[in-house]
């Protein structure tokens, strides 16, 4: 029998009523044959009350009585939910996360799970019950319970499905699915009908919000299709799949992180593993750092810039202060009234153009980017606060968002496993289980055709970008990697990669725009090679970048140019060296490599 998981998050069972909602909407799925898992999260805001409770008490409440405190309001949702089913006349039984045997480490209020034993569903299932499975929590080792973090319930919701393969795994939430941004901000978003996980990964932390990250990482790994719907209608949502049948779009979404902050390392001596003494420093604080961006600068020194959340500024500050003493880089700087503006589209890879269209709708605005980064499906620019929202909905209304795409959609939704299957034999679900918080590397992707263009000095002034980019295609050339930076004296730096039959020509154009905008002539390195890692869980393992510039910096390999996004970190090095840090990469990931 096909089996269903259906996830319904706080505001679904925020009322009595809507608790018995929920339930018919389980029932009647059982009804049309399906055997039903039903996940829930705590009723309403009741984890905000909770934590709020808690703070009334202490400023420093022990993590491992938080996850006591915080688990109970799961527990209350489940038996309720329960309890409905009941009242309306079928079987169903609540369980915690322990009595389901959801292991977890014993990293509380981030615990990471580890396995999940099917076997007390599958009995309660076969005997008839819809299971009422608590979402967001564990057991570790010592049987004490632990939490997932917060939206955790979707990672429980996405992880029963894939142990227990199920047909399709339903998050019933306040919102009919995903859109093509955030409609409060920019009226006009479309609902999407269908999405790939990637470029759901990418939109997800760009702060789309509309599911935990985890579990589309989840949903990724195991083939889970993912179906976000609405709750309070009968209207079909979002699906989110391996690849989705609408094509021909070059962007499928755009996002904005309004609270970031921008961390500048300058004057970094310029050789192996001047890099990741600022990368470690920052992760040893457990920072998670955003975009990276790092340039080469002609005099052999290079600026490091990344960003942060608001509030881990002065966090950061500290371990960067350490470690421009350590380097002898020549001082830090900081602008905590940044956002991020991202596009993401799989289309992007495919269809050239797209940069610097978003970068010049930018600039007829008047908005100054402030820093990019791109990667195969997402390119990134870092703005003022207070533009924010206006460049979210210039980039929406740029790339004609809120219209219906023309091509064809069929009439089928094809689901398959990452393997092209879609049925997996439990033993091997439970063998993949063991590594499903760990991190996939999928590919360490080596391309050896590329040159390299520096320009640097820009005044820092709206247009600019635009400017030389649509020179630059005018002439023919198709860039693909893009990282500018904010330099010495508060100059932007821009770097990029072109294919190496164009360089000259493309050097050509850059000459002339830098001698119009009164910058030194560019710089160029004929030969690079651009290495790309591209994984599952990159985000939640914030070691990957420090791990990366780690095991080149052991190979005497500089980096030249890096650029991260959700899902890739690429990084540019001097074209003699790409099979050697290829086989670098290859090495120290072995153990993640899918
Ligand atoms: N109740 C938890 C929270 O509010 C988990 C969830 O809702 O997914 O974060
Ligand atoms: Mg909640």
């Amino acid at each position: 029998m096909p089996i269903l998981v259906q996830k319904f998050g706080g505001s679904s069972v925020a009322d009595s009523q809507k608790i018995l909602a929920a339930a018919r909407k389980a029932i009647r799925a059982q009804n049309e044959g399906n055997q039903v898992v039903v996940v829930v999260s705590a009723m309403g805001d009741n984890t905000d009350l909770l934590i709020d409770l808690a703070k009334q008490i202490t400023d420093q409440p022990p993590a491992r009585e938080m996850d006591m405190l915080l688990s109970t309001g799961e527990q209350v949702s489940v038996a309720l939910v329960a309890m409905a089913i009941h009242s309306l006349g079928h079987k169903a039984i609540s369980l915690t996360g322990a009595q389901i045997g959801i292991r977890t480490d014993s990293t509380h209020t981030k615990a990471r799970i580890q396995t999940i034993s099917t076997e007390r569903i599958r009995r309660a299932l076969d005997e008839g019950n819809v299971v009422i499975a608590a979402g967001f929590q564990g057991i570790d080792e010592s049987l004490d319970i632990t939490t997932l973090g917060r939206g955790g319930s979707d990672t429980t919701a996405v992880a029963l499905a894939a142990v227990l393969s199920a047909d399709a795994c339903e998050i019933y939430t306040d919102v009919d699915g995903v859109y093509t941004t955030d409609p409060r901000i920019v009226p006009e978003a479309r609902h999407l009908r269908q999405i790939s996980y990637d470029e759901m990964l990418e939109l997800a932390t760009a702060g789309a919000g509309v599911m935990h990250n985890r579990s589309i990482e989840f949903a990724k790994k195991f083939g889970v299709p993912v179906h976000v719907r609405s709750s309070f209608s009968d209207q079909p949502g979002t699906m989110i799949v391996a690849e989705p049948e609408i094509v021909g779009q070059a962007v499928c979404g755009a996002a904005m992180i309004k609270n970031e902050a921008r961390v500048t390392v300058l004057g970094v001596p310029d050789r192996p593993g001047a890099a990741i003494t600022v990368f470690r420093k920052v992760t040893a604080k457990n920072v998670p750092m955003d975009m990276i961006a790092q340039n080469v600068a002609a005099d052999s020194r290079a600026d490091i810039s990344f960003t942060v959340p608001r509030d881990e500024l002065p966090h950061t500050l500290k371990a960067v202060e350490d470690a421009v003493k350590e380097l002898g880089a020549e001082g830090c700087d900081c602008d905590d009234e940044v956002a991020k503006i991202s596009i993401v589209g799989l289309g992007m890879a495919t269809q050239p153009g797209v940069a610097e269209r978003m970068f010049r709708a930018l600039a007829e605005k008047g908005i100054n980017i402030l820093m990019i980064a791109t990667s195969e499906i997402k390119i990134s620019v870092l703005v003022a606060r207070e533009y924010a929202a206006e460049a979210l909905r210039t980039v929406h209304q740029e790339f004609q968002l809120d219209q219906e795409p023309p091509a064809k959609v069929s009439g089928t939704l094809r689901v398959p496993l990452a393997d092209g299957t879609r049925s997996v034999p439990d033993t091997m679900v439970v063998a993949r289980m063991e590594k499903m918080e760990k991190l996939i590397i999928e590919e360490v992707a080596l391309d050896e055709s590329q040159a390299r263009v520096t320009v640097a000095g820009l005044p820092d002034i709206p247009g600019l970008a635009a400017q030389v980019f649509s020179e630059i295609a005018e002439a023919g050339v198709v860039v693909d990697m893009i990282v500018q930076n904010v330099g010495r004296q508060g100059h932007a730096n821009i770097s990029f990669t072109v294919p190496q039959k164009d360089l000259e020509r493309c050097l050509a154009v850059a000459a002339e725009q830098a001698d119009l905008l009164g910058c030194p002539p560019p710089a160029s390195c004929p030969r690079v090679s651009k290495l790309s890692v591209f994984g599952v869980g990159m985000k939640s393992h914030a070691t990957v970048a420090t791990r990366l510039f780690q095991a080149l910096a052991a190979e005497g390999i500089n980096v030249e140019l890096i650029g991260t996004t959700e899902v890739r970190v690429n990084v540019v090095v001097d074209g003699r060296h790409g099979e050697k840090a290829r086989a670098a990469l290859l090495a120290e990931f072995a153990d993640a490599m899918g």
